[in-house]
């Protein structure tokens, strides 16, 4: 297998990293010009006057044990979010290499692209096989200047996951070529792989995961970035030392913690049950058209009048995401899969009116 960071800018590979100040424990700190007092309003259990780990390695253990990889292959960032942005930046120079991205998908991909500079091309998922991935347009539309492809799955806002051996036969293909970025930030409400066991057969393979979705963690900015220790080298290069603060540290530790765990097992199967609950409800009504199987935690739904169906869950306080103006999603909205008590007040504002007599 290549070198996956082979395909990486020259400038960055060749970039001396930061050195930080050193950290020793039972040492006095009188080397990164920290206050030697706590704030006064600073009462909680870690003292924020220092600095947190500048690179969390901790925190990337603890990550690597959860995903069940060796810790090598993994980086921490702050929400998957910055693992797409120090992707394109260290594979994409700007003005001349390009990121294909398969819509409709997550707007990140193409808007991180854009402040790098890169180009964006589209090979658009196949709406009529359920918006599957298309293994072969990638692999016409890429050359030389083509450096990542990300595939989300399940796929935001589409809802389903990619299939196992096209992800692999799309990995073996881009080789030595470019690398296969799966963003698999709503993994755990799905059935699907997580794709981790192919990353010892695909160094082109990268995984990203958060704790903002499943895990109920989106405010503390949590995510990984996961793939062949050379790459996680690589995006370290360019991620800010103490980047990761030592509240989000502190949350990250307890909510990896068994307990959480084993508490949100049965939320994630409730959270599925629901979803089924609440897609079989809305495809009764006379006012949708279709609803997608989605193995995320939300729902895609088509409806005869998109902009009725928002107007009636405004009405009921309840946002819904407008994606009817997205090329292949008319009269489309995705539908976030809620507590159930708000789930009924969507369909309750979503059901026809009934006419007393
Ligand atoms: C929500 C979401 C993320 C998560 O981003 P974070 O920065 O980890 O909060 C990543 N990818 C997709 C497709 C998402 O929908």
């Amino acid at each position: 297998m290549s070198d996956p960071a082979a395909l990486a800018r020259a400038d960055i590979r060749a970039l001396a990293p930061y050195v930080p100040a050193r950290a020793a424990a039972r040492a006095t700190r009188l080397n990164a010009n920290e206050a030697p007092w706590r704030n006064p309003a600073d009462e909680g259990e870690a003292a924020l006057n220092r600095y947190p780990p500048a690179r969390p390695l901790a925190l990337a253990e603890s990550l690597a044990a959860h995903y069940g990889v060796a810790a090598g292959r993994v980086c921490a960032t702050r929400g998957s979010s910055e693992a797409i942005d120090a992707l394109v930046r260290c594979y994409c120079r700007a003005g001349v290499d390009d990121i294909v991205v398969c819509p409709p998908t997550f707007g990140m991909y193409a808007v991180y692209a854009g402040v790098q500079q890169a180009g964006v091309r589209t090979v658009p998922l196949i709406a009529a096989r359920d918006f599957a991935l298309d293994v072969d347009g990638i692999l016409e539309a890429w050359d030389e200047t083509a450096k990542l492809v990300f595939v989300c799955s399940p796929n935001n806002p589409t809802g389903g996951s990619v299939d196992g051996a096209e992800l692999a036969r799309l990995c073996g293909a881009l080789e030595g070529r470019g690398l296969v970025v799966v963003d698999g930030a709503y993994y755990e409400f799905s059935t699907a792989d997580d794709y981790m066991a192919l990353l010892d057969r695909h160094s082109n393979l990268v995984v990203l995961r958060t704790l903002s979705k499943a895990l109920g963690l989106a405010g503390i900015r949590c995510g990984a970035l996961v793939a062949d220790p050379r790459v996680v080298e690589l995006v370290m290069r360019i991620l800010p030392p103490y980047s990761l603060p030592t509240p989000t540290l502190e949350a990250a530790a307890a909510g990896l913690g068994p307990v959480a765990l084993t508490a949100l097992q049965s939320r994630l199967a409730a959270l599925r049950a629901e979803r089924e609950r609440i897609a079989g409800a809305l495809a009764e009504l006379p006012a949708v058209e279709r609803v997608w199987p989605s193995e995320a935690n939300f729902l895609l739904v088509r409806f005869a009048d998109a902009g009725a169906a928002l107007a009636s869950a405004a009405d009921a306080g309840l946002l819904l995401r407008d994606f009817s103006g997205t090329p292949g999603l008319e009269g489309c909205l995705r539908i976030t899969v809620g507590a159930p008590a708000d789930n009924d007040r969507l369909l309750a504002a979503l059901a026809p009116a009934t006419v007393s007599a």
